[in-house]
Order: C-alpha cells, then sequence, then structure tokens
C-alpha cells in the first residue's frame, strides 16, 4: 500500500497497540492508515526466540471473556496460532492475520520524523503539504485549515486530523543506570538465549533485574546448561501484589520453581547495582550496594553482564508533546496528550491513577475509549464501538483504576 497523502487518523506503530486501536477506528466512518517504520508486529519478532507470552491465550471469546492477548473482540490468539503462551514470531503473525480480517490499511517501512500541530505550521508549508490533497469531503487543505497534523515521514508528509502515537516501548531500553551500563548488554538486544549462551566461552552469566525480562533470561540460560546470577534491589521473586503489573506472572513463577532447586541460579536481592568496570584479565566486575545497611559486595563475570531494566516509552517526535508526572506520561481521561489536542497515546505506557496500563489486556480497553473521542468529534455513528463494550474492552470509569481496588 503506498501512503496517502490525508487521512482522518494517522496511528504510527503497528504492534498490538497501533493495530488494535487502528481496528477499534475502522468500525467508524473515517479514513485511517497505520504506518510503521519496520513491518506489522517488528517488535515481536525481536523476541528472544525462547520467550513466551506470560498472559496465558484461551478463546473465551464468545462467552464474553476475550482472550487476554486478542486486540480485538472478534479475534483470539489462541484460535489462529493453536497455542496458549504464544512466541514473539507467533503474535506477530497473529497481527498480521488482524490486519488481514479487518482489512486495515497499513503502511510499512516508513519512519515518522516529526509530528507537527498545525496551529504550529507556516502557512506557506501547509500550502505545500496540501496541494491536491482531499481533506474534510474534497476541500483542498489550505492556510485557512488549523487542526490537525502534518506528518513528517521518510516516505514523504501526510496530513492527519487526529494522531494516535503507539510507539510501543521495546525500541528505548532503559539505558544509563550506573558507571559502566555501556559495557553491559540488554535483554532487547538477544535474539536466542541459546545462541547467546553458545557464543560465549564460558557459562558463567550475570542479569541485573529480576523481574519478568530478568527471571525469563535466567531460566532460559539455565536451561541452556548456565550458571547465573540475579541481582536486583528488591525481591521481585518473593513479591506478591494482586495488580500482575507488579509481580511475576504465575507461568514465570512456574519455570522459577522448576530451576531454582538446581545449583545453577543464584537469585541476589535487595542490592543496587553502582558501577560495571573491566577488569585486566577482560572480565566484568560489578559492584553492588545493599539497600539495607549500604555494604558494597562485588561481583566478578567472564561474560558482559545482562541488563534486564526495563524500557521508557518510545515517544519519538511526539516526545514534547506528552509531560511526564511522577514518571508516567500524563494524558486526560480520553488519552490525548493535555497540551496538544487531536494527539492520543495507545500502549503500554499509558497509566492512570498510579495504575499501568502495561498489559495487552489492560491497554485494550482504550482502543474504544480513543476511538469513541475521535468519532465524536468527526461526528460518526459510534453505535459499532458497542461490541468492545459486550467484550469487556471499554474501561471509560477509570474508578475502577485505583490501585487499592485491583485486588479483587
Ligand atoms: C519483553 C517484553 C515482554 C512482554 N510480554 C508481554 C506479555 O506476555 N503479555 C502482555 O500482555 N504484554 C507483554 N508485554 C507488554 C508490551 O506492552 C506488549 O507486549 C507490546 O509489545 C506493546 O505493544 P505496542 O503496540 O505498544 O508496542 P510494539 O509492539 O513495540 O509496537 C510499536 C511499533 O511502533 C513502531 N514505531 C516506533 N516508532 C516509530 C516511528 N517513529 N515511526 C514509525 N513506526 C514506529 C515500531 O516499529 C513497532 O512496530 C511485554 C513487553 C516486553 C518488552
Amino acid at each position: 500500500m503506498t501512503l496517502p497523502s490525508a487521512v482522518d487518523v494517522a496511528v504510527v506503530g503497528a504492534g498490538a497497540a497501533g493495530v488494535g486501536t487502528a481496528a477499534a477506528l475502522s468500525r467508524l466512518d473515517l479514513e485511517c492508515v497505520v504506518l510503521d517504520r519496520e513491518e506489522v508486529g517488528a517488535t515481536f519478532r525481536k523476541w528472544p526466540a525462547e520467550m513466551r507470552f506470560i498472559t496465558p491465550s484461551f478463546p473465551s471469546n464468545s462467552f464474553g471473556l476475550t482472550d487476554l492477548n486478542a486486540v480485538t473482540p472478534r479475534t483470539s490468539p489462541a484460535y489462529t496460532l493453536e497455542r496458549q503462551q504464544p512466541s514473539g514470531e507467533e503474535y506477530a503473525d497473529y497481527l498480521e492475520a488482524v490486519v488481514d480480517f479487518h482489512d486495515l490499511s497499513v503502511v510499512t517501512g516508513v519512519d515518522v520524523t516529526g509530528v507537527t500541530p498545525l496551529e504550529e505550521t507556516p502557512d506557506e508549508d501547509i500550502e505545500e503539504v496540501g496541494a491536491g490533497h482531499a481533506v474534510d469531503g474534497g476541500t483542498a487543505l489550505d492556510a485557512s485549515v488549523r487542526d490537525g497534523f502534518v506528518l513528517e515521514t521518510s516516505a514523504g508528509s501526510v496530513y492527519a486530523r487526529f494522531v494516535v502515537w503507539a510507539g510501543g516501548q521495546f525500541s528505548t531500553p532503559r539505558g544509563d543506570l550506573f558507571d559502566g551500563t555501556d559495557l553491559c548488554v540488554h535483554s532487547s538486544s538477544v535474539r536466542s538465549w541459546a545462541d547467546h549462551a553458545a557464543a560465549s566461552s564460558t557459562r558463567e552469566f550475570l542479569i541485573v533485574g529480576g523481574y519478568e525480562s530478568g527471571i525469563d533470561a535466567a531460566v532460559a540460560l539455565v536451561d541452556a546448561g548456565c550458571s547465573v546470577t540475579v541481582l536486583d534491589r528488591g525481591l521481585p521473586w518473593a513479591r506478591r501484589d494482586p495488580d500482575p503489573s507488579e509481580t511475576l506472572a504465575p507461568y514465570t513463577l512456574e519455570r522459577l520453581a522448576r530451576v531454582e532447586g538446581s545449583d545453577r541460579l543464584d537469585l541476589v536481592g535487595g542490592v543496587d547495582v553502582e558501577r560495571v568496570r573491566r577488569t585486566d584479565d577482560g572480565c566484568f566486575e560489578v559492584r553492588t550496594r545493599a539497600v539495607s545497611d549500604g555494604e558494597t559486595r562485588t561481583f566478578t563475570v567472564p561474560t558482559q553482564p545482562v541488563l534486564a531494566t526495563g524500557f521508557e516509552p518510545t515517544l519519538g517526535p511526539v516526545a514534547e508533546y506528552f509531560p511526564f508526572e511522577d514518571g508516567h506520561v500524563s494524558l486526560t481521561d480520553v488519552d490525548e496528550s493535555p497540551t496538544t489536542p487531536g494527539l492520543f497515546l495507545s500502549g503500554p505506557a499509558v497509566t492512570h491513577n498510579g495504575v499501568q496500563f502495561c498489559f495487552i489486556y489492560k491497554f485494550r480497553t482504550r482502543f474504544a475509549v480513543v476511538a469513541k473521542a475521535v468519532g465524536e468529534r468527526l461526528g460518526v455513528d459510534l453505535g459499532p464501538l458497542e461490541e468492545y463494550r459486550e467484550q469487556g474492552m471499554f474501561l471509560e470509569d477509570l474508578s475502577c483504576c485505583e490501585p487499592d481496588m485491583c485486588g479483587c
């Protein structure tokens, strides 16, 4: 598909959030395009080969319990893939199937490098972008049009009345955490833990971070015959919390229990990594400080320490339009930028009342909310979105997001 010159809505990112939001928008009578610099589900295709979804899939849609990993009410990864715990590759295949099933317009290989609200665009540029573009039922865009956005992309400019940013997190791993971060390897750059182990002359590894990615890597490396030390500031493997975003998933705890009995896994909690440095004999020295009493301790490993320290939201050219508050992107009740009306956020960076919508089953409940906000402003029939409500995928009442109420 070629890049359209003007649309009602441009969705940036063809991952779970972008495809899911576009599918909700496609129920309404408006023109929408999804742009991705790589391919549909690109991030999932980069997951380590051993990694599986921690949230299970089950084709329970017909009883109003939509498959936890589905991004639309009528699809189910469990049904499409015949998998309960899909791999990244498999899930990307599911997303491609969703694009086909809902006949979504997706243009891949298009890097969005700039998003400018029209009110900030000089008149001469608007005329240039607008030349020959049909907007608002055939009216050529000119300097009198003062809402919407111009997206600069690697394939040219696109005008969109609304933009949904769904750039994910995977391409911006959290870095620069301590001296020597650059000597480490981030878990997101490893495509297979078995290959990573095989490429090393020794079988001794150290992982910084003991949450989902860290334990996932540790289990895969132990399974590959390696010895692994996991360091963490807290004790995530012992923490219990009713919110799955705050505690290890049952699937992870099961796998951890399987390898914990072996003498090849050492979980060290309550330590802050302060510094990593290279020793004269080419090893890596990791110095930690105990959170409780400040005592320092040194771990020396022959292999590059693995960082499983998480991600930042990939906001790219829209970063300036999404202010941060208490470490989270600040959003209106309909996931719109509070400073730039018409620009929405979809995906794991969505946070309300301190609750992160970081799993697919959480952030998908906001696809219809964004679609409704856009549809209302364009004056189209919103009836087709009711199916999202029937299938538990339409969360408008954010009072359920009080942290203390998520225990049920
Ligand atoms: C390692 C890991 C494991 C996870 N496991 C689970 C799990 O088991 N269950 C679960 O529910 N959630 C899980 N998550 C949570 C995560 O939120 C989702 O898996 C999912 O990746 C988020 O979807 P997304 O569409 O927001 O981002 P992505 O899938 O990363 O999609 C973002 C897309 O945007 C594109 N893009 C970015 N910037 C631009 C640009 N400037 N121009 C054009 N395109 C751009 C990228 O190419 C990419 O295709 C996991 C996350 C990680 C990192």
